[in-house]
């Protein structure tokens, strides 16, 4: 946890508007005070061992980055007087559509790539997504959104992606997927294909990147007759969460 994220509900009531800007006679705002009980409470106990008078990097989800001051430790919460002052990362100028990996995979590959700085992501169908992955508890809405929070701790970020799920494949890429890739460079990781992955692109991209048994031909042949450009990684086959990495690492080594 290389970040403390805070929501809104950690703060007291109304202390967290006092971190707004203020014309210049007004006096001093009050301190923005937040109090945590949970797992973040147990890692700055044990991992930081913080005691009062330290400092550590805090966040606001989907807000700034700051500081946090313990100004309270007690035996089952600590008190942190917070001061947000600059912006996250930005994010990368892609929508990533991935094929439903098993579930195991899922949490991992939706903390990577939320860890990369993805923030549009679908997870789409595809004939070798196995069925019973889309009964998986860990695509509630809930479960979703602690794995991205994993990522954005990780990645001292705060701007939640944002993840759909599209249960049909070719209604997707008919009916929904020319609008949202449109005016972006659009690009189907897959391994048999002649053209090389680009390198250092400069412009928004969708990225589609199939599942652990690849696209059938079908589907790649649907995607490029959505626009979209096969390209590979070389000979060697990786697993998707290996994949992933390397192409966004591949297509914005920079970000
Ligand atoms: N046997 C499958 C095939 O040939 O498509 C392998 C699928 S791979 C385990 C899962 C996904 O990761 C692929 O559909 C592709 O999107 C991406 N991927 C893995 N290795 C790749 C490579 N060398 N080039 C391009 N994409 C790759």
């Amino acid at each position: 946890m290389n970040l403390i994220l805070l929501s809104p509900t950690d703060f007291a009531p109304g202390s967290l508007s006092s971190n707004s800007p203020l014309p210049s006679n007004t006096p001093e705002p009050a301190p923005i005070i937040a109090r945590l009980e949970d797992r973040r409470f147990q890692h700055i106990a044990e991992v930081h061992r913080a005691q009062v008078g330290d400092t550590m990097k805090v966040g606001l989800i989907n807000g700034d980055i700051g500081d946090g001051e313990v100004i309270e430790r007690g035996e089952r919460h600590i008190t942190l007087k917070v001061s947000l002052h600059r912006s996250p990362p930005p994010g990368l100028p892609l929508t990533l559509l991935l094929a439903l990996p098993r579930p195991k995979m899922l949490k991992r590959t939706i903390q990577h790539a939320t860890a990369l700085g993805v923030k549009k992501l679908y997870l789409i169908n595809a004939y070798r997504v196995e069925k019973s992955y889309w009964q998986s508890p860990w695509l509630a809405e809930d479960k979703l959104r602690e794995q991205c929070l994993l990522g954005l701790e990780q990645a001292v970020d705060t701007a939640m992606p944002q993840i759909e799920l599209r249960k049909r494949f070719k209604p997707f890429v008919e009916d929904e997927l020319p609008e949202l890739a449109r005016d972006s460079l659009k690009l189907v990781a897959h391994p048999v294909t002649t053209s090389a992955c680009p390198i250092d692109i400069q412009q928004q991209t969708t990225l589609a990147v199939g599942p652990e048994g690849g696209f059938i031909p079908y589907e790649v042949e649907k995607l490029q007759e959505a626009g979209f450009e096969s390209v590979h990684l070389g000979p060697r086959i990786l697993r998707v969460e290996t994949a992933l990495p390397v192409l966004l690492s591949r297509l914005f080594p920079a970000s």
